[in-house]
């Protein structure tokens, strides 16, 4: 299971607080190149690693945006990674995702769509956010809705078959209707996933400044509470599987890569900004600069795996076993909240249910 992190964007979204660096102001096509050479190099000191967690068979690049690299670029370090793996060049994963953005799709067309086929990319991610184009110019993304529809249609003529969209809501004045609109606009173009985030300020953000500045008041709770509302009824409706708080899918289209995460299996991030896990104790990361990047690392403490499983597991609507919770935290508070409705028991396993999943934080907080 392998994470990418291409650490480039052609411009800057007003609420991100990942990591990535302006593609051309660092040197364009050069600083791809360089990058996806310091990725390699990485691949091979970690070998061993990336062997040992190979039995979840995923690759996941994200970033930033994966879709400013150039095609060769993309297919040199895949054809990379696959060789440390022992898999032919025409051999691909179980899930391959790449994460773009509707107007790199739209820019590059067919030929790069295709390119990504060629090398095993199976699951698209990409970042819709609005339907709204006032939304999306105050968010400072690249793309209007009408560059999502395009990208869609490339999409499927391309012959993917697994799309997955990411979408924000709790904008402070984003109303019911327009976020419905959004949603009934999702759900038309038929996408196999959804990832639906609240919008946050992360901290160093433009939307963080905008804040400290007076110039955004973030929207309230009874309007977050009542769209996570909207957005669980629209795509239950709409034959999605809520299987996780922020993720939906259609039957059979759970993401791997990310459920396996969530069940905390060992997993290798390359590249600056990428952390990798070990399966138990052993965390790492690449610090967030380009070129030079270098790795520290970590052995969790009993409490910080308590704490991670408890919070991973309970996110999902499958919840964990009964006993592992009990196990890792006080029996008299799950049984207070499995009294007020907060947990519930399924045979042997527990979990939030979905009408309590916007308040899972809190669940969370209380049994830890
Ligand atoms: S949200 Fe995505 S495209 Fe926008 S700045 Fe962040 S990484 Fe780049």
């Amino acid at each position: 299971m392998i994470y990418v992190h291409v650490p480039f964007c052609k411009s800057f979204c007003i609420y991100c607080g990942f990591y990535s660096e302006n593609l051309s102001r660092c040197g364009g096509e050069r600083a791809a190149e360089e990058w996806s050479r310091l990725v390699r190099e990485e691949a091979s000191l970690r070998k061993e690693e990336i062997l040992s967690s190979a039995e979840v068979d995923t690759l996941y690049i994200g970033g930033g945006t994966p879709s400013v690299l150039p095609l060769s670029v993309i297919e040199d370090t895949v054809s990379f990674l696959k060789a440390i793996l022992g898999k032919k060049d025409e051999d691909s994963f179980e899930e391959f995702t790449i994460e773009v953005n509707p107007d790199d799709i739209v820019k590059n067309g067919k030929a790069y769509l295709d390119g990504l086929c060629r090398i095993g990319v199976n699951r698209i991610s990409m970042g819709v956010q609005s339907f709204d184009d006032n939304i999306l110019h105050w968010m400072g993304r690249r793309h209007s809705s009408d560059d999502v529809l395009k990208a869609v249609d490339l999409i499927r003529d391309a012959g993917f078959q697994n799309l997955s969209i990411d979408l924000i809501s709790g904008i402070s004045g984003l109303s019911d209707d327009v976020w419905e609109e959004t949603l009934s606009k999702a759900v038309s173009l038929s996408p196999e996933h959804i990832s639906a985030y609240q919008l946050s300020v992360e901290e160093g953000s433009a939307l963080d400044d905008l804040v400290s500045r007076g110039g955004y008041v973030e929207a309230d709770e009874t309007q977050c509470e009542r769209q996570y509302g909207i957005l669980c009824r629209y795509l239950s409706e709409a034959g999605y599987d809520h299987y996780e708080v922020s993720n939906f899918c259609k039957q059979g289209f759970r993401a791997v890569h990310n459920s396996a995460y969530w069940k905390r299996v060992p997993y290798v991030g390359l590249g600056p900004g990428a952390h990798s896990l070990d399966g138990e104790r052993l965390r790492k990361w690449n610090s967030e600069s380009f070129p030079e990047y270098s790795s520290s690392s970590e052995i969790l403490s009993e409490e910080d795996l308590r704490v991670e499983t408890i919070m991973l597991s309970l996110r999902t609507s499958d919840g964990m076993p009964f006993e592992k919770l009990l196990s890792l935290s006080e029996e008299g508070k799950v049984r207070s909240l499995m009294d007020e409705g907060a947990l519930v028991k399924d045979g042997g396993r527990i979990r939030i249910p979905e009408k309590c999943f916007f308040t899972s934080d809190s669940i969370i907080r209380d049994l830890l």
